[in-house]
């Protein structure tokens, strides 16, 4: 799967797609009455909420088949209709799979996701589709053509690489956006039954377009990527990334009632996993910012940081580019921001 890894830093498609295979089933669990979480490996962690008038669904999983794979674990929970999709960000691996779900579907989003959509992902998936994958598959025919011994373990690796590779190929050629039926800016608030949800975005932080979304009769926010529970956050310049910002939602909505949080990825957590996100920005803030003052510049910073200082597994090749933005945002920012 190394194609996958490479490439990851287009944050098109997902880094975890070999362990999904492995897994091959994601389950679901009921983290509150009628409310579930699929620890989607294939893509950003989906919630869906069951209410007697129609299903909630908050994110849409990474291509067009994890999005079916996602209804038809929905199905098997409840036969209700689902009745919308919301969407947390515009990254390929939460939305792709839009394309699985019924066109009656409402999709809510923030207004900037479409403009987003339009300028990263669409050229990402046309580079993809029309040279990236199908290079890569035309190399390991060459490779697994050269070996004699088609038995050895590395010819079997490069043949389940292909074939892994030639799923997704096909599986990201159906991808088909749809812009969102209702969008907002700052807030939107809604009941369906007797639940409550409230979406809010807190300004830029993983993105321009994160929104937050509270289940408040559960006090459970799924808080998409703003939380990468025990690895590396992406934190990608281009797509509106203001850490500062980042870390001020976390430490405003510590102070709110919140039992539980669903991150974009990892495991479920208590409130504990904002605070973790956030010191993890402000530990490495400070010590960014104490070499600074001893003069050293980005590169000889980056030497200075350990990623084994991190209690994280995953996403490693982001610690440089977390350093790098810091980096830039310190720079351009007057405020010392790992104080509050
Ligand atoms: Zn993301």
């Amino acid at each position: 799967m190394k194609l996958l890894i490479t490439f990851s830093t287009l944050f098109l498609f997902n880094v975890f797609y070999i362990q999904l295979k492995a897994q091959e089933n994601p389950d679901y669990t009921e983290i509150s009455d009628n409310l579930y979480v699929i620890s989607n490996t294939d893509g950003g962690n989906v919630a869906f909420l069951v209410t007697k008038k129609g299903i909630v669904v908050v994110d849409a999983g990474a291509t067009p088949k994890n999005g079916k794979r996602i209804i038809s674990i929905i199905k098997s929970v409840s036969d209700k209709p689902i009745k919308y999709l919301i969407l947390t960000h515009f990254h390929g691996d939460h939305i792709n799979g839009i394309s699985g779900f019924p066109n009656s579907v409402k999709i809510i989003a923030h207004s900037s996701l479409t403009e987003n959509y339009k300028q990263f992902n669409e050229n990402n998936l046309k580079k993809y589709i029309d040279n990236v994958l199908p290079s890569y598959l035309v190399n390991l025919k060459l490779q697994m053509g050269s070996m004699k011994n088609k038995e050895s373990e590395e010819y079997l690796t490069l043949k389940n690489d292909y074939e892994i590779n030639q799923e997704y190929y096909n599986d990201i050629q159906n991808i088909k956006f749809r812009e969102p039926d209702i969008t907002f800016n700052d807030f939107y608030r809604f009941r369906i039954s007797d639940e409550r949800i409230m979406l809010e975005c807190p300004g830029p932080g993983h993105t321009n377009d994160n929104i937050l979304v509270k289940f408040s009769n559960h006090n459970i926010i799924h808080i998409g990527d703003l939380v990468f529970n025990k690895s590396f956050p992406y934190t990608i310049e281009e797509h509106g990334v203001d850490i500062y910002n980042w870390v001020k939602t976390l430490d405003d909505l510590k102070k709110e009632n919140i039992f539980t949080v669903i991150p974009g990825h990892g495991e479920v957590g208590p409130k504990l996993i904002l605070q973790e996100q956030s010191d993890y920005f402000k530990s490495l803030a400070q010590k960014i910012e104490r070499l600074k003052k001893q003069g050293l510049n980005l590169d000889q910073i980056i030497a200075k940081c350990d990623l084994n200082d991190y209690d994280l597994i995953g996403n490693e090749d982001q610690f440089k580019v977390n350093i790098t933005v810091i980096y830039n945002q310190l720079t351009t920012s007057k405020v010392e921001w790992w104080n509050f």
